[in-house]
């Protein structure tokens, strides 16, 4: 097993932990939702940055529709498949 083959003093030990201090999140408000943002990025919640739309953003319910219409498309096809295998 490796040994560390001299001594660590205490001030060299402390200099390296120097930078060890986790810094502070800073967080900014959307301009236009006002929701919590990170600086630089674009909003998660309404896609603009600097005040302009920069990316589409899915809203909840269009997901819900979506859902909806894959897990009846599902639905009938099982059911076809059923009625198949039973002829
Ligand atoms: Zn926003």
């Amino acid at each position: 097993m490796g040994l560390p083959s001299k001594k660590l003093t205490k001030s060299s030990k402390r200099r390296r932990a120097s930078h060890f201090a986790l810094r502070k999140i800073v967080i900014t408000r959307c301009a236009k939702c006002k929701k919590p943002v990170l600086p630089h990025h674009v909003c998660q919640f309404c896609g603009t940055y600097n005040g302009r739309a920069v990316i589409k953003i899915k809203s909840k319910l269009d997901k819900k529709k979506k859902k909806e219409a894959k897990e009846k498309t599902k639905k009938e096809e099982k059911k076809s498949k059923k009625k198949e295998t039973k002829k």
